[in-house]
């Protein structure tokens, strides 16, 4: 099977891009070489940018009614290719196929649905006195995107962008650029006018700096590495730009003593593993009241036991390969290093069995970790849990907090006032109490070196716009 693209998205049509190099795309769970994308330069950045530019005032102008007939033409388009969507991403991510269905093809529609609702209203204004005080897009959007929820990341900057009447440039993640590739194949499909989202792929230093440093990107929202956040930022600052920051996490699980343990074990193991634990709201620190350890560990053991690793289109697998090589490679070092450090193996670990062929590694749990070693405190990003014992609540919300990132979290209680007052304590952007279910339209983002800014709903808009007050 040959995937490959050859073009960039911009100003309406496909192009040839600048340059003739390419980026081979790869089956993380067979290894295989499954097409080509170009490697875009930063030519092509500057093409990209003038055609967002000059789309700009006339999108900005346009009527929100009109705006949001765009998004759900889009959408519609979108949704027809929900199969197309599934099946790239379980082949260049390696997610299975169910999950893929589920998340990775339709996460992604409910937020594009929720946008041409919210499209459909202009920002209101209000009175200040003698202020009017109206809210006006930002501008050109410069938009970077990771590989663990390729479509879902890229949705969730391109659609409050467009709603609030920003045009875009996108970069998706080198690794997972074809799923992209059917978002503009959608967006060709919809007629959105020219200029108004443009697509360059290709390599971060080489494209995503050329966005980050642009002087007429008027904005740059990213979800990414902390460290590749930290280097945008910089760039960014040297012209004052905006900047809205998605970065990593090591959120805690906190399961008090009254908690119903198996539906929090269960759920806790099922959110740390999910995608391979590539999510970075992953909750891959799980807090134990300690009258309870030893039986959640037995029952955390039980669960990554049922775990069947291999090809993403079979529908017994469970957990799917790591993104590439290299993210293995990181993994495996992790792991080395936690018994190194003295961590106890409870599942899994660098000598469990996985399949021969693919990025695998498997669902493994420490228990005993040291809060402020590294097992703790780094994001690991794959299918690694530590498990650590707590006094009380105090202790649990120290441990909790005991973490630079803040992104998402979780607390397990018989009484929902307590479990309340824990998650109020906790440093981080969101907390789920009892399995609360996740809400597209609520705020996502993150404390700390988790991030700036927050996506998803009204709160996601807000990040597009600028605030004018006029006096009279
Ligand atoms: P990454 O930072 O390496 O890459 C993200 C994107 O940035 C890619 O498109 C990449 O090409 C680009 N990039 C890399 N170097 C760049 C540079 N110097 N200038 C501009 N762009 C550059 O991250 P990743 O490995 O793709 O993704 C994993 C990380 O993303 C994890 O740390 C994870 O926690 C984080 N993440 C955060 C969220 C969130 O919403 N908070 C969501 C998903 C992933």
């Amino acid at each position: 099977m040959d995937l490959t693209r050859t073009d960039l998205y911009l100003d309406g049509q496909w192009v040839t891009p600048a340059a003739t190099d390419t980026i081979p795309v790869e089956n993380p769970s067979t290894e295989q070489v499954i097409g080509t994308v170009p490697a875009g330069t930063a030519a092509d950045v500057d093409r990209a940018v003038a055609a967002a530019r000059t789309a700009f005032d006339s999108w900005a102008a346009t009527d929100p009614a009109d705006r949001a007939a765009a998004l759900d033409r889009l959408h519609g388009a979108l949704a027809a290719r929900t199969d197309e969507i599934a099946r790239t991403v379980a082949l260049e991510l390696g997610t299975p196929l169910r999950v893929a269905t589920r998340v990775q093809a339709g996460l992604p529609l409910a937020v594009l649905r929720s946008y041409v609702d919210l499209a459909a209203e202009p920002p209101a204004s209000q009175l200040v006195g003698n202020s009017l005080v109206v809210r006006e897009p930002v501008g050109v959007v410069g938009a970077i995107t990771p590989w663990n929820y390729p479509l879902h990341q890229v949705v969730a900057k391109v659609a409050p962008a467009l709603a609030a009447g920003c045009t875009v440039v996108l970069k998706p993640s080198e690794l997972t650029p074809l799923v992209a590739y059917l978002l503009f194949d959608a967006i060709h499909e919809a007629g959105l006018p020219p200029g108004v989202v443009n697509l360059v792929t290709g390599t971060g230093p080489v494209v995503g700096e050329a966005i980050a440093a642009h002087e007429d990107v008027d904005m740059v929202s990213f979800t990414g590495s902390t460290a590749t956040g930290r280097r945008i930022s910089h760039l960014a600052a040297d012209r004052i730009a905006r900047v809205a920051l998605e970065l990593g996490g090591k959120s805690a699980n906190v399961i008090l003593d009254d908690a119903d343990l198996g539906a929090a074990v269960k759920t806790g193991v099922g959110n740390a593993f999910l995608n391979s634990g590539q999510t970075c709201t992953a909750w891959t620190r799980m807090l134990v009241h300690r009258s309870r350890y030893d039986e959640a560990l037995a029952l955390a053991a039980r669960a990554a036991e049922n775990y069947q690793l291999g090809d993403p289109f079979d529908a017994a697998t469970r957990l799917g390969p790591l993104v590439c090589a290299a993210q293995r490679g990181r993994v495996r070092d992790h792991i080395e290093r936690g018994l190194a450090d003295g961590a106890r193996l409870i599942a899994g670990g660098p000598d469990a069995k996985v399949p021969e062929r693919g990025h695998f590694v498997a669902p493994t749990i420490f228990a005993d970790v040291d809060p402020d070693g590294a097992l703790a405190q780094e994001e690991i990003f794959g299918p690694v849990l530590v498990v650590i014992p707590v006094q009380d609540d105090d202790h649990a919300v120290s441990v909790a907090n005991n973490s630079r990132y803040g992104l998402a979290g979780a607390v397990w209680s018989g009484d929902d006032n307590r479990a309340l007052a824990v998650a109020r304590r906790m440093r981080t952007g969101a907390v789920d109490i009892n399995g609360g279910a996740f809400n597209p339209l609520a705020p996502f983002g993150g404390y700390k070196q988790s991030g700036l800014g927050r996506e998803l709903g009204t709160f996601g808009l807000d990040e597009f716009l600028q605030t004018k007050a006029i006096q009279r």
